[in-house]
């Protein structure tokens, strides 16, 4: 039988959508599941696809089946699942194969993974693939780490399945071993400040506006018809304007206010503290949702403190709602400069030479956080130059300079409100906090030095100084 040119194990709702995607791009494909059934379900639904995809019952078989040196797709939960394949896989590797694992790895698994697949024959590949089951499907973005020769080896499949924007491919080798799960993690966390941000108008907007659903919704859809174009308002828009078949309300009103989580948005903030890089808007953003979840407590706490005064409102609605579409704009652009700023720590740190305008092109399609903004994220690290933090990116200061004032009144008006708007605000704090060229931590210099006496620097003298303290 005609051997296949790559292989992959789990046929979950990524995997199997992947392997399709493969198929219909012309590769032959050879599949593994750890339940068997699923393997002759899956080939029994591809259609025309099942002749270019070769269902196997054991991994053994599955080698066996490709052409060597042989790639092998991981597309299995992250974590032991992905050590325990690689046990069983890594024995019937030989010279030149390359195992990928394509799901959400942490980066520190993969550089971990990286170093024990020195010691064996085959290579390890850590790919991130970002754009859900419609993205496997029809084109993720994919963010590749590893060496350069696997990538080369398996570039022509990658190319072929991911997305595209205006004819580009949206995949990329980013450097070594965990380059390419370590960007997509901070994909992840930037997604996360985009959504919660986005839900934060929305609550402005409901809470203090007193707009429904569907109303919000045609909101949305003309937001996305301006700079905020992107995926996340465009279905933002759509799930506002559904409704429940059985009740005819609309849906998102009857989901329940309690957010789940599975990890990169938490290993986002993880790293950017690790790399001493502030990233609050992302951080708020996870924090929100762990605070979603404790449904009970707020119910209880809801109980204790009314919400503020209702306050007399001068500014019209729509007034509002321009400058919340505004707000949006400014907070967006300080969550993208703050998980670009920690992709740039971290590839000196790692000495990955991570590529900043490749990574913006890369997600221009594909995935979650796709929208023309990232065109001009790009097109600012293609500019050449050092960019110290995207929000100076001369693109970026015009832009800001529009939007942060109503950032500012949106804020305001929310506090005031008791609308908490953790992102946004977290987003302008840390705008007004890398704008104020004398900030207040000479304070914090000085106590410091007055209970542990760690010293500080004086701006008029150089060298370490300890203050004269009683
Ligand atoms: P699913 O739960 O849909 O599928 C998991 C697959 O892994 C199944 O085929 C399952 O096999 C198999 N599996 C589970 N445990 C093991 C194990 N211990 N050994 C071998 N096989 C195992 O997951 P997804 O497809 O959603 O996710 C896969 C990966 O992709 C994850 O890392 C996820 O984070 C990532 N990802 C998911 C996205 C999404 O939108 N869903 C988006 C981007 C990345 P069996 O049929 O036997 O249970």
């Amino acid at each position: 039988m005609e051997k296949a040119e790559i292989g992959l194990v789990g046929l979950g709702t990524m995997g199997s959508n992947l392997a399709l995607n493969i198929a219909e791009k012309g590769h032959r494909i050879a599949v593994w599941n750890r339940t068997g059934a699923r393997t002759s379900e899956f080939v029994a639904q591809a259609g025309p696809l099942a002749d270019r995809i070769v269902p196997c019952a054991t991994l053994e078989e599955l080698m066996a089946a490709i052409e060597p040196p042989r790639p092998v797709i991981l597309m299995v939960p992250a974590g032991r699942p992905v050590d325990e394949q690689l046990a069983v896989l890594g024995p019937l590797a030989g010279k030149g194969d390359i195992l990928i694992d394509a799901g959400n790895a942490n980066f520190h698994d993969t550089q971990r993974r990286t170093r024990e697949a020195e010691g064996a024959d085959y290579a390890f590949v850590g790919m991130g693939v970002s754009g859900g089951e419609e993205g496997a499907r029809h084109g993720p973005s994919i963010m590749v780490g590893g060496d350069p020769a696997s990538w080369h080896r398996i570039e022509k499949v990658i190319l072929d399945i991911a997305a595209k924007y205006e004819g580009e491919p949206c995949a990329a080798w980013l450097g070594p071993d965990g380059a390419g799960h370590f960007v997509k993690t901070i994909h992840n966390g930037i997604e996360y400040a985009d959504m919660q941000m986005i839900a934060e108008t929305y609550g402005i907007m409901r809470d203090g506006l007193g707009m429904g659903a569907h109303e919000i919704g045609k909101v949305f859809e003309g937001w996305n018809r301006g700079r905020l174009n992107s995926y996340l308002i465009e279905i933002t828009a759509r799930v506002l304007a559904t409704d429940d078949p059985q009740t005819g309300t609309p849906v998102v009103d009857l989901i329940l206010d309690k957010a789940g989580q599975k990890g990169t948005g938490r290993w986002s903030a993880i790293e950017a503290q690790m790399l001493g890089v502030p990233a609050t808007a992302i951080e708020a953003a996870v924090a929100a949702r762990s605070l979603s979840a404790m449904k009970e407590e707020r119910e209880a706490a809801a109980r204790i403190y009314a919400p503020p005064a209702p306050q007399a409102v001068a500014t019209a609605a729509a007034d509002i709602v321009a400058e919340l579409e505004l707000a949006l704009l400014a907070g967006k652009i300080a969550a993208y400069a703050q998980g670009f700023a920690v992709m740039q720590a971290a590839s000196v740190e790692h000495g990955w030479n991570l590529p900043m305008a490749t990574i913006a092109r890369i997600w221009r399609a594909g995935c979650i956080i796709r929208s023309q903004f990232l065109g001009s994220i790009a097109a600012a690290f293609e500019a050449g130059g050092e960019i110290a933090n995207l929000m100076v990116a001369p693109a970026f200061v015009e832009m800001m300079n529009q939007a942060h004032p109503a950032l500012r009144i949106s804020v305001g008006r929310a506090a005031l409100w008791g609308l908490p708007v953790p992102a946004l605000s977290s987003a302008l704090a840390y705008f007004d906090g890398y704008r104020q060229a004398r900030g207040t931590a000479n304070l914090i210099q000085g106590q410091r030095d007055f209970f542990g006496a760690h010293g500080f620097e004086r701006i008029d003298r150089s060298g370490p100084q300890h203050g004269p303290w009683a």
